[in-house]
C-alpha cells in the first residue's frame, strides 16, 4: 500500500500540474483536500491542509495535530506542520502556501521565523467571494503581509547575520562523555537534531530523535518564535519527521532520547516527557545533556 506523500519530488510536481493545464502554483489548491485526510484531530474532527511550494520546486504538505489527554497548546498546526516538514527536508525558502482554513494569528506569527516572511504568498481555498473575511484573499494568492501587517518579528530582537528558520544552524554542541555515547545511533541523530535547532532568542536549543518498533529513527528540533508561545516543541517536530516517514499510530513509537544543553534556562525535558508518554504509554526516554 502507498503510504501518505508529505513530499512531492520537482519532476512529479511539474508534470501532475502539466497534465491539468497548469503551474504547480496553480495547482497547489487542488491538492489542499488530500493534506486535509492526512490530519490527526481526534479533538476537534476539523482537519486542516497547509501545502506549500518550496524554492526547489517540491511541493510540501502540512497538517493539524491533536493529542487527546494534554492541554491544547501542545497542538501542532497544519501550518507548523508545513515549516517544520520544509526545515526538516532542508528546503531553503516557502514561496507559495495553499492553505484549507484561514492561517490563525498563531501562525502568522511563527512564518515569521522565515526570512522575507511578509512575502509569502497565500492562499485561502475555503475563502469565498464576498466573504468579509477574506475578501482580498478570494481565490488568489495574497502576500502574509496583508494578513499580518504590524508586524512583531526576528528583526525586532536579533541581528541580521542571525540565522532564521529554513536557514543553516549549526549549534556546536557536543557531549563531554562522546566516547561512551557515540555508537548509539539514536542519541547521535537526537544531537544532529538540537545542532539544527532555532533557539536564538533563549539560546537553548533542543533536538529529539525517536524509534519505532521497526528500528526506524525519525527526528526533529526545536524551533522558536520571536512571540515566544508559538515556538514549535522538539518532540511535536520529530513526530511530524514520524509522520512524513510513513509512521503510524504512535504507540509504535518505542524509544526517544532528548538532547539539550546542561543547565538550560528553557528546558524541554518534563514537556517532552508528558507528551511522550502520554501518546505512547511505553516509550523508553532518555535525556542527554550537552554543553
Ligand atoms: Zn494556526
Amino acid at each position: 500500500m502507498d503510504r501518505p506523500r508529505f513530499v512531492i519530488e520537482a519532476s512529479e510536481a511539474e508534470s501532475a500540474a502539466k497534465q491539468k493545464g497548469l503551474t504547480v502554483v496553480q495547482h497547489l489548491p487542488s491538492l489542499v483536500e488530500s493534506a486535509k485526510d492526512l490530519a490527526r484531530v481526534p479533538i476537534s474532527k476539523f482537519p486542516v491542509g497547509a501545502v506549500g511550494y518550496g524554492s526547489s520546486g517540491r511541493v510540501f504538505f502540512g497538517v493539524n495535530l491533536e493529542f487527546p489527554g494534554l492541554p491544547l497548546h501542545y497542538s501542532v498546526h497544519a501550518e507548523q506542520f508545513l515549516v517544520t516538514n520544509l526545515s526538516i527536508q532542508s528546503e531553503p525558502r516557502l514561496e507559495y502556501v495553499a492553505v484549507s482554513a484561514a492561517p490563525c494569528g498563531h501562525c502568522r506569527q511563527f512564518f515569521q521565523e522565515i526570512r522575507r516572511a511578509q512575502d509569502i504568498k497565500i492562499l485561502i481555498t475555503s475563502a469565498e467571494a464576498g466573504d468579509d473575511r477574506d475578501d482580498t484573499l478570494c481565490g488568489q494568492f495574497s502576500p502574509l503581509r496583508h494578513l499580518l501587517p504590524h508586524r512583531f518579528g526576528p528583526e525586532d530582537l536579533l541581528d541580521e547575520d542571525v540565522p532564521l528558520v529554513l536557514e543553516k544552524h549549526n549549534n556546536g554542541l557536543s557531549f563531554s562523555n562522546k566516547p561512551e555515547t557515540f555508537s548509539d545511533d539514536l542519541i547521535n541523530h537526537a544531537l544532529e537534531a538540537a545542532n539544527r535547532s532555532h533557539a536564538p532568542y533563549s539560546l537553548c536549543p533542543s533536538g529529539v530523535a525517536i524509534l519505532d518498533g521497526e528500528g526506524k529513527i525519525y527526528k526533529g528540533w526545536y524551533m522558536e518564535s520571536a512571540a515566544y508561545n508559538p515556538s514549535m516543541g522538539p518532540v511535536q517536530a520529530a513526530l511530524v519527521d514520524y509522520i512524513v516517514g510513513g509512521g503510524g499510530g504512535y504507540e509504535e513509537i518505542v524509544a526517544a532520547v532528548l538532547v539539550e544543553k546542561e543547565g538550560a534556562l528553557v528546558k524541554q525535558e518534563q514537556a517532552a516527557r508528558l507528551l511522550l508518554q502520554t501518546i505512547s504509554p511505553k516509550v523508553e526516554f532518555r535525556v542527554l545533556h550537552c554543553k
